[in-house]
């Protein structure tokens, strides 16, 4: 079986022709990254995201994690895969150097990043949370804690965790029980018992240490009186050691329908009185701490989502290619061709593609964003790319992982029947996507954020920086002729959509919160659609005037970019439009219903 991943001409065409992320070679601290390097990063990641992860892939699905006599044991491969991930310095691909990373572009280890969890992003699950609990090291860290664990999670030689649910605690983190009681020496000791943690256990490195939310005895009620604490697997000895247990025990492990590689562990804190945390940031402001590492984790969990779909899409097209089932509707009598011949098949081979090339976009624009935060020399800029990020982050992580998990959908279509075996991979890949849409915040919860929060933030400032955006691609639109329906179909659509938000937004307002929260899920899709629409129009432009030089390969590659934009604007924006009503409809039934009337 070819081992396909994701398609390198439209990364290169997004790095290159769309974001241009050379001009961030242009800084100081990304003078390294000229095309020559991030070409050569990129083809790095694709070789070892084949060479070595794919192979494991499949292997840590069928192993899984166990659990026996209190020892979680992960897949055996994944050993000596760790490894080769941290010698070739992966694990930290943005970060500060001296601290063990790579200080690249976000932009560019977006794509690195689309080949390792394409690849396998169950194992990809340990060394992502480890990165996370490093960057909340760093943020809120002291200099002391800093000095034990922030090299040591950003080269995997430790590796991290994220404890925030528990039974009565998921979607509500406000609601823990967990708590932390100061000791003389300043240390906390800390009581309570995580679920569904991952990485929670296992052996692949020395130390694991976790970032814990948990109640300092005597603080408030619900999210106000929540701090962060830092408790390793071990305590840390002088010399920087680990060393003695620190009373973390794993209890059990979950059996899940997808990502069996990644051990998803119960842990009790404390059950002999000899849990020891030190304080991450301040007393009582763990959430703030905490959001910075779930905002990255949402748009990594986007990133999961986009790759299995993209992966999922790669074999699709492959499959249809070979496939022969079938004669043509117009040449009846001439035998079997291609299933990619079918009509149908295509339909979904292009809203595969579409969507796929969308998300691609808004990912790696996410990642330029965040690099624009890092070089602008002027506040304001950096307050405009800070927002773009911040009002994206729920569709990167909500609309991607949906829209994935429909791409992984059509994939097992286009299959058929051997899509629905293990012998072939998009089952896999749909079940391991599907955790994407549940956690870090699940899905419903993205848009109620989006719809709660984002709209409004900065007294609607951000909306009106991403609107620009988009006017920005309309008007480079306006210039190219042949682009003209699109451009137009796009343009009616963010108006309407404009219209959908300032509506919606008032009924929030007023006393019929719950009609317009009912709506909030169909507004992120909506809206979703109209930024893949956007992106989609603004690659539509870099093809469009690229076309008439192309040669060889790319005169498919840049028409191909045009008919999904094609596609997108006359098959799918027409049905956004139609949904638009329906939000605007309002329509109770849901909020009405009597709890009786649902006859469970
Ligand atoms: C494989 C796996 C790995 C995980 N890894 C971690 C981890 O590493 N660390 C960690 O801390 N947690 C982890 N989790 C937990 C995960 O984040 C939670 O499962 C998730 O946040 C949802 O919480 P819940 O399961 O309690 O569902 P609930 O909160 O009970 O939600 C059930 C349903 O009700 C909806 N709902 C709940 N509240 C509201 C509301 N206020 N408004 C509208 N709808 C609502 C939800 O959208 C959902 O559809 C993991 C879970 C799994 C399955």
């Amino acid at each position: 079986m070819a081992q396909l991943i994701a398609d390198r001409r439209d990364i290169d065409f997004l790095l290159h022709e769309v974001l241009n992320v050379e001009q961030f070679s242009r800084h100081d601290r990304f003078a390294d990254f000229n095309r020559k390097t991030v070409d050569m990063v990129v083809s790095e990641a694709r070789n070892f995201a084949v060479k070595e992860m794919l192979p494991t892939w499949k292997e840590g699905d069928e192993q899984g994690c166990s659990f026996e006599a209190g020892k979680v044991t992960i897949p055996e491969s994944f050993h000596r895969l760790y490894q080769l991930f941290n010698d070739g310095e992966w694990l930290s691909m943005n970060e500060d150097p001296e601290w063990g990373g790579q200080g690249m572009p976000k932009s560019v280890s977006s794509a690195a990043s689309e080949y390792f969890n394409g690849a396998n992003f169950p194992f990809m699950m340990y060394p992502s949370l480890t990165h996370g609990a490093g960057k909340l090291v760093e943020e809120f860290g002291t200099e002391e804690q800093k000095k034990t664990y922030l090299k040591n999670l950003y080269t995997g030689k430790w590796t991290g965790t994220m404890l925030l649910t528990e039974a009565g605690a998921g979607s509500d983190v406000g609601a823990l029980e967990t708590t932390a009681r100061k000791n003389p020496d300043g240390t906390y000791s800390i009581t309570g018992t995580k679920i569904f943690i991952s990485g929670g256990d296992h052996e692949l490195a020395e130390n694991i240490v976790h970032p814990v939310l948990a109640r300092i005895e005597g603080a408030p009620a619900g999210t106000k009186g929540i701090s962060l604490f830092l408790v390793p697997k071990f305590r840390v000895n002088p010399d920087g050691t680990p060393g003695a247990f620190n009373d973390v025990v794993c209890t059990g492990i979950e059996h899940k329908m997808g990502i069996h590689g990644s051990s998803t562990c119960t842990l009790t804190l404390g059950g002999s009185g000899q849990c020891l945390g030190t304080l991450l940031g301040e007393e009582n402001k763990g959430m703030k701490a905490m959001f910075v590492m779930m905002n990255e984790a949402r748009l990594l969990v986007g990133m999961q989502g986009f790759s299995c779909a993209t992966t999922a899409y790669m074999y699709a097209v492959n499959y249809a290619k070979e496939r022969v089932q079938g004669a043509s509707l117009v040449q009846p009598n001439e035998g079997g061709v291609p299933i990619i011949r079918h009509p149908d098949v295509r339909r979904q081979l292009l809203t595969m593609k579409s969507y796929v090339e969308g998300m691609r976009t808004l990912l790696y624009f996410v990642g330029y964003c965040n690099d624009m935060v890092a070089v602008a020399g002027d506040q304001a800029v950096r307050e405009r790319y800070q927002g773009l990020i911040e009002i994206l982050t729920p569709l990167a992580k909500g609309y991607v992982t949906d829209k994935a998990f429909e791409v992984c959908n059509h994939a097992i279509q286009v299959y058929g029947g051997y899509g629905y075996v293990e012998e072939y991979p998009v089952a896999q890949l749909m079940r391991d996507c599907r955790i994407t849409q549940i956690y870090e915040g699940t899905n419903g919860i993205q848009a109620m954020d989006l719809l709660g929060r984002k709209l409004g933030m900065n007294k609607g400032a951000v909306v009106m920086d991403l609107i620009g955006e988009i006017k920005k691609t309309l008007r480079t639109a306006k210039e190219i002729e042949f682009l003209a329906p699109h451009t137009q179909k796009v343009g009616a659509a963010l108006e309407k959509l404009g219209a959908v938000a300032q509506q919606l937004g008032k009924t929030a307002a007023s006393d019929r919160v719950l009609y317009a929260f009912a709506h909030a899920y169909p507004f992120l899709e909506v809206t979703g659609d109209v930024i893949v629409a956007w992106l989609l129009l603004w690659r539509g432009t870099v093809a469009a005037q690229k076309l008439g030089s192309a040669k060889g390969k790319d005169v498919p590659f840049y028409e191909g970019i045009l008919k999904s934009l094609e596609f997108f604007t006359t098959s799918v924006l027409p049905v956004t439009l139609g949904k638009m009503e329906a939000i605007n409809g309002a329509n109770g039934a849901c909020v009405e219903i009597s709890e009786e009337s649902f006859n469970g």
